[in-house]
C-alpha cells in the first residue's frame, strides 16, 4: 500500500521513491495505490483545482506503467472507512510525539498561518490508509521512513490493547536502500511544491529538462586524483546511476577519479538519459487526459476493490475492539 498527494505534477522523486516500486510490485503482491486527497487537504484547503490534479495524477500513474487491473488505483475520499478507522487510531496518538514529528515542524515552518489538527495528526490519517489494508510493505522514498515507524507503533499499541489485528508495516524498496532523489540545486530533495526549478516533472518538455539539467551546481572538477566528491556532485552521480547505463556510469566516475572530468558534458549526457525516461512518459499522460470517461471508470473500479478490502478489515477491527454489541 502506498500513496501520493494530487498537489501537482508528479516528479523524478516521486517516480524513484515510490511509482517504480509499485509497477515492480503490481505483477507478486496485492497492491493498493491511493490518490491522497484528502491528506492534500492538510495544505491545499482550496479545491477548486482539485479533481483536475486527481486525474492528471491518475494518469501519470497509469502512464508509468501502472496496471488498473493488476492493482487498485483509488482516491482516498472514497474509503469513508478510513476516516473510522482514524479516529480510533487517535485514541493511541499521543499529542507529545506527533509534535516531535520532523514532517510536522517543517509544514509548520512552511504554513504559519494554517497549523491545524490534520496537519498535526497526519501521521495517524497515514497509519489509517496503511492499516485499511492490513498492509505488510510500503513503498516510499527515505522521507517517509519515520512516518512508517510510528505506523508501527500504533499497530503494537492496538494489537497490545485490543488483540492481534494489523501486521506491522515497512517501508518497502526493491533495491534494499530507500531513495531521496536530490534537488538539481544541491540543496534538499525533489518535490512538488519546493524549489521547482530545481525539480525535474514527469509533465517536462525535453528543453525544459535539458536546461534544468545544465543549470545544476557543478565546480571546475577535482585538483587531486581520487578526491571525494562535494555533495553536489555526489547528487549528479546519483541522478545519472537512476537513468543512465553502466559503461555511461563508469566513464564518469573515471573521469572523476583521474580529474579529467568534463561536467558540461556529463550533464549533456545526462540531459539525454533523463529526455529519453521522462518524454514517452509524458506523451502517455497527454494521450490519457484527454479520456476523462476511461479515468473515471478506473477510479470507480479502484474505489470497489478499496472498499472491500477496507470493509473487512473494520469488521475485525470493531469486533477486536467490542465494538458489536448486536
Ligand atoms: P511531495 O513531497 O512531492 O509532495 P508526497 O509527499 O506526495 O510528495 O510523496 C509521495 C511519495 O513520493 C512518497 O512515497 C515519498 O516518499 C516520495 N517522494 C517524494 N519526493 C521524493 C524524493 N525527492 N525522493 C524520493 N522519494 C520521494
Amino acid at each position: 500500500m502506498s500513496g501520493i498527494r494530487p498537489t501537482g505534477f508528479l516528479h523524478l522523486g516521486n517516480y524513484f521513491g515510490a511509482i517504480r516500486n509499485y509497477v515492480k510490485m503490481q505483477d507478486d503482491y496485492e497492491c493498493y495505490f491511493m490518490l491522497a486527497d484528502v491528506h492534500s487537504l492538510t495544505t491545499h484547503p482550496d479545491t477548486k483545482e482539485l479533481k483536475k490534479n486527481v486525474l492528471r495524477v491518475l494518469a501519470e500513474h497509469i502512464a508509468c506503467g501502472l496496471d488498473p487491473e493488476k492493482v487498485a488505483l483509488y482516491c482516498q475520499s472514497h474509503l469513508y472507512e478510513t476516516a473510522e478507522l482514524y479516529l480510533y487510531l487517535n485514541m493511541l496518538a499521543y499529542k507529545g510525539e506527533l509534535e516531535k514529528t520532523p514532517t510536522f515542524k517543517d509544514k509548520v515552518r512552511q504554513h504559519p498561518d494554517n497549523v491545524n489538527a490534520g496537519l498535526l495528526t497526519y501521521p495517524v490519517l497515514m497509519a489509517a490508509d496503511i492499516l485499511i489494508h492490513r498492509a505488510n510493505y510500503v513503498p516510499v522514498g527515505k522521507d517517509q521512513e519515520q512516518h512508517l515507524e510510528i505506523a508501527r507503533n500504533y499497530v503494537n499499541r492496538f494489537n497490545h490493547r485490543y488483540g492481534h489485528v494489523f501486521p506491522e508495516p515497512f517501508a518497502f524498496n526493491f533495491n534494499k536502500e530507500l531513495i531521496k532523489v536530490p534537488s538539481l540545486d544541491g540543496k534538499g530533495k525533489m518535490s512538488k511544491s519546493e524549489n521547482q526549478l530545481a525539480t525535474l516533472f514527469l509533465a517536462d518538455e525535453d528543453d525544459v529538462i535539458r536546461k534544468k539539467i545544465m543549470k545544476a551546481k557543478t565546480d571546475n572538477g577535482p585538483a587531486k586524483k581520487n578526491s571525494v566528491k562535494p555533495e553536489y556532485i555526489e547528487n549528479i552521480f546519483l541522478l545519472m546511476k537512476l537513468v543512465s547505463n553502466e559503461e555511461v556510469i563508469a566513464k564518469y566516475e573515471d573521469g572523476f577519479n583521474n580529474c579529467t572530468i568534463r561536467y558540461g558534458d556529463m550533464k549533456k549526457q545526462l540531459a539525454e538519459d533523463m529526455v529519453n525516461l521522462i518524454a514517452p512518459i509524458r506523451n502517455r499522460v497527454n494521450a490519457i487526459l484527454n479520456n476523462e470517461k476511461y479515468l473515471e471508470k478506473i477510479m470507480k473500479q479502484g474505489a470497489d476493490k478499496a472498499i472491500a478490502s477496507a470493509e473487512a478489515t473494520m469488521q475485525l477491527v470493531r469486533n477486536a475492539m467490542g465494538l458489536n454489541y448486536f
